[in-house]
């Protein structure tokens, strides 16, 4: 039996994980969790799973009810615990400071949160490596890669094909997107998710993250990493090998089996599941249509130019996206926030996690919206 921790427990993630675990509850148990603000919400959800410790990390309330003890500091309840995995479902930068967290404690980080591979790059895997940590990523585009690289082995991989569901504005005119309100941009075609990846989706913000959260998480040039359309989500991810032949990983749009492949550490006893079902199934892919989805270059040129480029992308993005779920902003000028912000020398590279905080500072100061 294993226990688990998650993180960020009433987010998409964490109550898919919870989903999973219940179907695993010979090899899983989860002895803790976190939230931040909706305290209501996780006490109930502890107690509806057994749940007996959490972590809340802002200064909500949050009512004492006899089983369930209230941390507030999450390292103190990672060292009491000492769970073998944890899952970080939070969202946002913020993820970042628990992964540190995490790694310095555990065995095994499941990450989720690719703000925390975008932001902190090779410093967060030579600290993991450091501390004995070993990092196995949900996002299920590197799942997949992950899965298809172990299985192809890394010296048989020549290029990483990325797929990209496009969101809910692949065929919406281009003059339109200007007039897209919140509401539009949170509904996603294949997914169920938050609210700021749900917009990163309709951007393709989140296509860019995932182009940086590959190139640190597999060591893979920008060359070597391509994005393909794939409407239908059911293709996670692919490689190219060395003899030319493509190799896809393929499972239902639901996060629920790379949670579980992290948690189990690739070892399932059963299915985590719905089988793939290929009654009526038709997959298209397509070329990224650049001009409509200027996000995913501005990616690739943070990958280039490394520094701090990558930490001023995800940082700058979440502002935009912020003002935009306030309606400070329009929708296509989350975008221009972040190009402009990109337009400013960030040579600097980052050489501990407080630098990278001193970044996130400055990109807070001169992004002004
Ligand atoms: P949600 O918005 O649904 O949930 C976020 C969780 O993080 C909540 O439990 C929230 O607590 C907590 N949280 C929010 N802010 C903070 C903070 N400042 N400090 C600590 N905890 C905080 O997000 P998702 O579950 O959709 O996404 C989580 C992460 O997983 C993101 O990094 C996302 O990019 C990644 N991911 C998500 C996928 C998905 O299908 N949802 C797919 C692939 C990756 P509270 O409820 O109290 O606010
Ligand atoms: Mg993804």
């Amino acid at each position: 039996m294993r226990n688990v921790i998650i993180l960020g427990l009433t987010g998409s993630i964490g109550r898919t994980a919870v989903r999973g675990c219940r179907d695993f509850s010979n090899e899983l148990a989860i002895t803790g969790a976190s939230v931040h603000s909706r305290t209501q919400e996780a006490v109930r959800i502890c107690l509806e799973n057994g749940i007996r410790n959490l972590c809340v990390t802002s200064d909500a309330p949050c009512e004492e009810v006899p089983g369930l003890k209230v941390w507030r500091d999450l390292s103190l309840m990672l060292e009491a615990l000492r769970p073998h995995v944890v899952l970080n479902g939070i969202s946002g930068s913020a993820g970042l400071k628990a992964s540190v967290c995490v790694i310095k404690r555990c065995p095994v980080l499941a990450l989720a949160n690719k703000e925390s591979v975008v932001m902190g790059g090779k410093l967060l895997f030579s600290y993991a490596e450091k501390h004995g940590c070993r990092i196995i990523p949900v996002d299920s585009e590197h799942s997949a890669i992950d899965e298809l690289i172990l299985s192809e082995g890394r010296e048989n991989v020549k290029s990483l094909v990325i797929t990209a569901s496009g969101g809910p504005f692949r065929n919406t005119p281009v003059e339109e997107l200007k007039k897209v309100t919140p509401e539009q941009a949170v509904k996603h075609p294949t997914w169920n998710m938050g609210p700021k990846i749900s917009i990163d989706s309709s951007t393709l913000a989140n296509k860019g993250l995932e182009v940086i959260e590959a190139h640190y998480l597999f060591d893979f040039p920008a060359d070597d990493i391509e994005v393909v359309i794939h409407p239908q989500s059911v293709v996670h991810s692919m490689v190219r090998s060395t003899s030319g032949q493509v190799y896809a990983q393929m499972s239902p749009p639901d996060m629920v089996f790379p949670i579980m492949r992290a948690l189990l550490e690739y070892r399932f006893p059963h299915e985590a599941g719905k089988a793939l079902d290929f009654t009526n199934l038709n997959l298209n892919f397509m070329k990224l249509d650049e001009e409509r989805f200027p996000f995913v270059a501005d990616a690739y040129s943070c990958v280039r130019l490394e520094g701090s480029y990558p930490v001023v992308y995800n940082t700058a993005n979440e502002i935009a996206v912020d003002a935009f779920i306030k309606h400070r902003i329009g929708f296509t000028e989350i975008r221009d926030v972040v190009r402009r912000a990109l337009d400013l020398d960030w040579s600097f590279t980052p050489t501990c996690f407080e630098d990278i905080d001193e970044v996130q500072k400055k990109v807070f100061r001169e992004v002004r919206i």
